[in-house]
């Protein structure tokens, strides 16, 4: 049997009942053989209750530090709460806090936003909790809290007890990092909003992430960052007291160095096709005309934009001259359209990396040395992982070589 890290969010602790049930569910995991390593949220809206008593009462000075210190005892009571519950069932278990000389997530001393030390956190997780666990205690552990180099509390942002959950099983090498939370799973959509939303049964790491970078609130965005492909995951509900129960496995990541920033250069020309009109924002069914003329004809579209009296769209330059032939017919036929233009041959270079979603200045550092060489970009396009140029294929290996030199 192997090794289960199991995080319990706030709702899932919420009353004294659902404590006990939690403490229940870990204690039957422990008793069919895994070693259970428990990541526990504040109790509720704990932290929440504590931002506006802060508010309230020292306003607006109130430091990071004192913050981070006031926050971290939502997760201070709720490790000692079902700790103790968990040995009332019989079974060893240790609560463990950033006081504690166990401790193991070590960040920077950004209080409120800390980054991870990946390599100190995994040696003190290898020293301290595989200890614990190979004792067959059941370690409980603050989630969402750091502590920096020099011994001051720290958190890793709102909901970051997540990440807390997925580095200690990244750090564990365990096999299953199983998310108690107050839904079946994830949803094909945000329930409260549609409620034709149905539960899914299984989702990639990689849709997962843009999901909750898009707004979900199933789990922290950064969380996932931290999952290897090996390491089973699943967000399942606390209602039933069972770890083993279904919900929604999170699968992947097919690529798991996508942490670092990939770049890539496509290595045939494009052409750029800008078809023109008066006032397209504000006319319907203009983008899904163009896009089912061109998905007729078998073109592949490598990008599209739009602005307020064009859309840009780019073709492969061997299919550059069919998408000109058919879209010219789209523009003839109709009088939402008045003209097209077929452009000049171009290079598409794409960066993607994870990184981007907390990385401010992004394109900036993508652009400036384009800009510094007198590269004139011709389109730019951006995600939340990533972001593409098309510039002139002539200016195409350098301004590769030049995002290279400043990303990497
Ligand atoms: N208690 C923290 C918060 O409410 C962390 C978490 O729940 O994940 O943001
Ligand atoms: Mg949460």
């Amino acid at each position: 049997m192997g090794i289960v890290v199991a995080k319990f969010g706030g709702t899932s602790v919420g009353v004294g009942e659902r404590i006990h049930k939690a403490a229940k569910s870990i204690v039957n995991e422990y008793m069919q053989g895994s070693k259970v390593a428990v990541v526990v949220s504040a109790i509720n809206k704990t932290t929440d209750e504590s931002i506006k008593l802060v508010k309230e009462s020292v306003g607006e000075s109130v430091t990071d530090k004192q913050l981070a210190g006031i926050l971290s005892m939502g997760e201070m009571q709720s490790v000692r709460i079902l700790s103790a519950t968990i040995e009332s069932l019989g079974v060893k278990s240790e609560y463990i806090d950033p006081f504690s000389e166990k401790w193991p997530v070590i960040t920077d001393s950004d209080y409120l936003e800390a980054k991870i030390d990946r390599e100190e956190t995994k040696r003190r997780v290898d020293e301290h909790i595989v200890k614990l666990l190979d004792q067959g205690v059941i370690p409980v552990i603050c989630g969402f809290l750091g502590r920096d180099s020099d011994g001051c509390v720290t958190t890793l942002g709102r909901g970051g007890s997540d990440v807390s959950a997925f580095l200690i099983g990244h750090c564990l090498g365990a096999d299953e990092v199983v998310i108690v939370t107050d839904v079946k799973g994830v949803m094909s959509t945000d329930p409260r909003k549609l409620n034709t939303a149905r539960k899914l049964d299984k989702i990639t790491v990689e849709e997962m992430i843009d999901l909750a970078n898009y707004g979900a609130q199933v789990l922290h965005p950064n969380a996932l960052r931290y999952k290897d492909p090996q390491i089973k995951a699943k967000i399942i509900s606390f209602e039933y007291g069972d770890l083993r129960v279904q919900g929604t496995d999170i699968i992947g990541p097919a690529h798991p160095d996508d942490n670092i920033v990939t770049i890539s250069i496509l290595p045939e020309k494009l052409s750029i096709i800008a078809v023109v009109g008066e006032n397209l924002m504000s006319k319907r069914g203009v983008i899904a005309d163009i896009t089912s003329k061109v998905a007729e004809n078998n073109l592949t579209v490598y990008g599209i934009s739009t602005g307020e009296s064009s859309i840009t769209l780019f073709f492969k330059k061997s299919e550059a001259i069919k998408a000109h032939e058919v879209l010219h017919d789209l523009v003839i036929q109709g009088d939402t359209l008045s003209s097209l233009s077929l452009g000049q041959e171009i290079a598409m270079i794409s960066v993607v990396s994870h990184e981007f979603i907390d990385t401010p200045g992004i394109i900036a550092n993508i652009t400036n040395p384009l800009h510094d060489n007198d590269i004139n970009i011709v389109e730019l396009s951006s995600s939340q992982t990533a972001v593409v140029v098309f510039v002139d294929w002539n200016d195409g290996e350098k301004a590769y070589e030049l995002i290279k030199e400043t990303l990497q």
